[in-house]
């Protein structure tokens, strides 16, 4: 009797374990995606910066070229003054070089926005830059021990299952069956104790000839509420304090 209670409490107990070392990975699994996932997003945002600063690099290379354009055509005009003969000629001359003036002037503004914008680029791609390398380092270290704990917990789990399934050999195919219902339908919770004539699993109180037969210890009896497997906290606090 004693030997069967004690058995059914090793199996609850070892699938404590598994549960919570099982959680304990999911946890870690999660922990690690979203610092791998944190990762990639910043060098997927570093690149684009980076594309970014370059495209900005380009546009202001031409616009320079535009000012080029634009001094080159007032160099033209100026030359030109020399041979005109006319007020009229001249008066229209001297607007076409404000005119070229004029629009030079926006483009040098346009130039010194794209100046800005590249500060700013720059500054950005620093932070980032900086981020990356903690991140690396965070990835190289607790990355790396959360993956041995990964690893440690499996080979725990492992080891667990196999006791398990040494222990569940140990009883009868019925017991397994209903502690393989039960496990299922309660996610791990399969055997209960029963406390004050009170299934701990769905809180019924239990009919004396229950306790009885659970006391007895001869089968394996099932809350007929729920359907887990009870076991008698007596007999365990008898052998607890042996
Ligand atoms: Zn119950």
């Amino acid at each position: 009797m004693k030997k069967q209670i004690m058995i059914m409490k090793e199996l609850q107990l070892n699938d404590n374990k598994i549960s919570i070392l099982t959680k304990e990975i999911n946890k870690l699994t999660t922990e690690i995606s979203n610092l791998k996932n944190e990762f990639e997003r910043k060098t997927n945002d570093f690149q684009q910066k980076e594309e970014e600063k370059k495209d900005s690099i380009k546009e202001r290379h031409q616009l320079e070229l535009d000012v080029d354009v634009f001094d080159n055509k007032i160099i033209k005009l100026k030359d030109q003054q020399f041979n005109v003969k006319t007020n009229k000629e001249y008066t229209s001359l001297l607007e076409e070089v404000d005119n070229y003036n004029e629009e030079k002037n926006h483009v040098e503004d346009a130039i010194l926005a794209k100046m800005e914008q590249l500060d700013e680029i720059e500054q950005v791609l620093k932070k980032l830059k900086n981020e990356l390398v903690e991140d690396e380092k965070i990835l190289s270290t607790d990355v790396v021990d959360k993956e041995k704990e990964i690893k440690l917990s499996q080979e725990e789990i492992t080891r667990l299952e196999d006791r398990k399934k040494v222990l569940l050999d140990s009883f009868k195919q019925d017991f397994k069956a209903s502690y393989n219902a039960a496990f299922k339908k309660y996610k791990g919770e399969a055997v209960v104790l029963i406390k004050k004539q009170i299934c701990q699993g769905c809180f019924m109180t239990l009919p004396p000839q229950i306790i009885n037969e659970v006391l007895m210890g001869e089968k394996v009896i099932i809350c007929e509420n729920c359907g887990r497997i009870l076991i008698s906290d007596f007999a365990l606090e008898e052998d607890e304090t042996k």
